[in-house]
Order: structure tokens, then C-alpha cells, then sequence
């Protein structure tokens, strides 16, 4: 695949012009030379071909030559409200949540959740998001919203969607009360999307459980281990998609 750059101001007419790290990789590392070619895309959708006419030190000047309207976007659009992990977990869940084709990422803040990131750490991930989208090809960028309160993540979420909140059972040997258990519904309503919650490092409270249950979530159990945040949000993100990916036929 020809190199992608991503142009932070909205591509029109035939000129593009590339600032800041994206004309630093394209002069300093790639090393383009007028002429070279490359493809651009702006986050609308689209993504363009492009020439280089002249490479500077920190802003490249680039003409558009070709416009195509390329979906790559995943055919069920997806919500995932997470408890966000620290440090470096936190770039990884993010960069396999834009490959997988996550719509929006909301931070849940919870009853247990650690702090909340700030505005620093928002703006370091949604660089995250473009890196992940030029190495991926997809020409639409996932949305990192403003952190939101468990109880209002879930309400948010209409009837219309798949609603899927993971949390154990209980460990089995201890557990006495007795809830009713049975398969996932994993088809997203018609044409509905899909609204998901991971906890943090600490679970969710029972009254948390409680309240998504009472409004209608599906409260999913992953196996009698403990799996890490980022490993539970891919496993449901990857049910949410479970009815729209195929197989080869022969
Ligand atoms: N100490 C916590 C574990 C939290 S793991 C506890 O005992 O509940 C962090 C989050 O990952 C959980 O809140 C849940 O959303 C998800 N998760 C981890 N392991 C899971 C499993 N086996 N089944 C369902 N969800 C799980």
C-alpha cells in the first residue's frame, strides 16, 4: 500500500498541505523527493492521491490528483465504553480498537475506575487514533469522547442496539446465589449498532451490574479467568461483529 498521510484541515480543491509530524515523516524519513506519490486522507471519508510538489522543512505542499470515496468501516457501528487502562495498555486498546473498526470510545468513569484521563491524554490518544488509521487504511476516524458516568453511558444506549456489559460470574466455587444463565443475543437489532462496557482493574460494583441488567444489557461472562481490560473490550468488540464477518466458500 502506498504511504498514507493524514491532512488536518478538511482536503479540498486540488492543493494539500501537510504540517507538523506527517511533513516531517514524508521529508525526513521517507525522504520524498517533487513528484513522489502519495495518498492523503482528511477523516471525512474519502482519501485522495496526491503528488508532492514541494517538500520544506516543516510543511509539505502536495496536488490532489485523484478522489475516491473508500468505506472501510466495520458494518455494525459500535460503541465501546471502557475503563480505560494506564500507560502504554491504554495506546495499545486504542490502536486495536481503530483496526477493528470501533466507531466512537467513551472512558467510563466508575465506581472503582482509577482517574479519569485529562484533556492531555485524550489529545495524546486521538493521535494515537490517526496512526492507527494510516497504518490500517481507514479514512474515518474513531471518536474519543468526553469520559461518561457508567449511569449515563448506559442509558444512553436505546433498546435499538445490542447492549453487551462484561463482567464474571462470580467465582464458582463460592458462588451460592444461583442466576440464570443462557447464550448471548449477539445480532444487533436492524440496522442498529452496538453499545459495549468493559469495568477497570477492579470490576464493576453489583449495583453497577444491577442498574445496566435493569435497562435492558446483556451481562456476558468471558470464562472463569480474569481477563484484562483491553482483552475483554477486543473479545466483545469481536462479538458485536461476530454476525458480519464471512467466510471463503470454496
Ligand atoms: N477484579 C475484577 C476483575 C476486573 S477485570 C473482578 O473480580 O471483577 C476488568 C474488566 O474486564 C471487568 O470489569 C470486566 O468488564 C472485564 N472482564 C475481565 N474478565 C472477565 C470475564 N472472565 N468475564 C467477563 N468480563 C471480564
Amino acid at each position: 500500500m502506498t504511504h498514507r498521510y493524514f491532512s488536518q484541515s478538511p482536503l479540498v480543491g486540488d492543493q494539500a498541505l501537510l504540517v507538523g509530524s506527517e511533513a516531517h515523516h514524508l521529508v525526513h524519513v521517507m525522504r520524498a523527493r517533487p513528484g513522489a506519490r502519495v495518498v492523503l486522507f482528511d477523516g471525512g471519508g474519502a482519501e485522495y492521491d496526491a503528488v508532492v510538489e514541494r517538500p520544506g522543512r516543516s510543511r509539505v505542499e502536495l496536488r490532489l490528483t485523484a478522489r475516491r470515496e473508500v468505506d472501510r468501516e466495520a458494518a455494525v457501528a459500535i460503541t465501546l465504553g471502557v475503563a480505560l487502562p494506564k500507560g502504554e495498555r491504554q495506546r495499545w486498546l486504542v490502536e486495536k480498537a481503530v483496526e477493528l473498526g470501533v466507531r466512537r470510545l467513551v472512558p467510563l468513569a466508575t465506581a472503582r475506575s482509577v482517574a479519569q484521563p485529562g484533556e492531555h491524554v485524550l489529545e495524546r490518544l486521538r493521535r494515537t487514533v490517526v496512526e492507527a488509521s494510516k497504518q490500517c487504511g481507514r479514512n474515518r476516524l474513531m471518536e474519543i469522547a468526553p469520559p461518561q458516568g457508567l449511569a449515563d453511558y448506559v442509558g444512553a444506549a436505546g433498546p435499538r442496539v445490542l447492549r453487551l456489559l462484561a463482567h464474571a460470574r462470580a467465582d464458582p466455587e463460592r458462588d451460592v446465589e444461583e442466576v440464570p444463565r443462557g447464550p448471548p443475543t449477539l445480532e444487533p437489532p436492524a440496522g442498529g449498532g452496538a453499545y459495549l462496557a468493559v469495568g477497570p482493574e477492579g470490576g464493576f460494583t453489583e449495583d453497577e451490574v444491577g442498574l445496566a441488567g435493569a435497562t435492558g444489557w446483556q451481562v456476558v461472562d468471558l470464562g472463569p479467568r480474569t481477563l484484562r481490560v483491553e482483552t475483554a473490550a477486543l473479545v466483545l468488540v469481536t462479538l458485536a461483529l461476530s454476525g458480519s464477518v464471512s467466510v471463503r466458500r470454496g
